[in-house]
């Protein structure tokens, strides 16, 4: 073993939470292309940063133009996608900041990938709506094009996906506005992201 992590030498999590006065969480929300993750995240991300909470949204789509550029969808790939995810977001909480994740994360074997590595600090939200509605509004496009046949693995299509039994937290995008979705997500996560002195 020739690698030596360092961590205790470095100022500590509450070091940085009492600087920021917030206390960090991991908010992954995953459900189909198109369910309403992103939007979501952004409209959260808004009321916080708003409210004087430093936050930052890690998208799944953004992060395949970079760190995740050399993944596919393959089973192996998503796999890899989630743990780079997962890892990166762990770095972010770690510094105490409010974390949204953005990531389709269609099987069980993934969330308990990021639970294994986030523990605690993840709090689990489906963000639901059927492949119908999320076909219906197809956002990117992406719809048609898995009915062409021109997209492999595509999630609810010919990729699977897992419908969560036990997330912290269900959004059910297709009776709710935006604004509404939100709200419910800032309710959930209030306590948890107050300052540990509750000031
Ligand atoms: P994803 O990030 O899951 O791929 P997007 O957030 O990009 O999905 O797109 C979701 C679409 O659904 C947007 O066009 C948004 O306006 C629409 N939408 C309708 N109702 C809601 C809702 N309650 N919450 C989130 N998005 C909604």
């Amino acid at each position: 073993m020739h690698i030596h992590p360092e961590f205790h030498r470095f100022l500590q999590r509450q070091d940085k939470e009492k600087l920021l006065g917030q206390r960090g969480i991991v908010v992954w929300l995953y459900g189909l292309s198109g369910s309403g993750k992103s939007t979501i995240a952004n409209a959260a991300e808004r009321v916080l940063h708003q409210q004087g909470r430093f936050t930052t949204i890690l998208d799944g789509d953004n992060l395949r133009t970079g760190l995740n550029s050399n993944l596919g969808f393959t089973d192996e790939d998503r796999m890899e996608n989630i743990r780079r995810i997962a890892e990166t977001a762990k770095v972010f909480v770690s510094q105490g900041i409010i974390t949204f994740v953005s990531a389709i994360t269609p099987r069980g074997e993934l969330r308990d990938l990021a639970r294994g590595l986030l523990g605690d600090d993840l709090f689990e939200v489906y963000i639901k709506a059927s492949y119908e509605a999320c076909e219906k509004r197809d956002v990117k496009g992406l719809y048609a094009k898995a009915a062409r046949g021109e997209i492999q693995h595509f999630t609810g299509k010919d990729g699977s996906f897992e419908i969560p039994q036990d997330s912290d937290l269900v959004l059910d995008t297709e009776n709710s506005t935006i604004a509404d979705a939100a709200f419910e997500l800032l309710e959930a996560i209030r306590d948890r992201i107050a300052p540990a002195n509750g000031s």
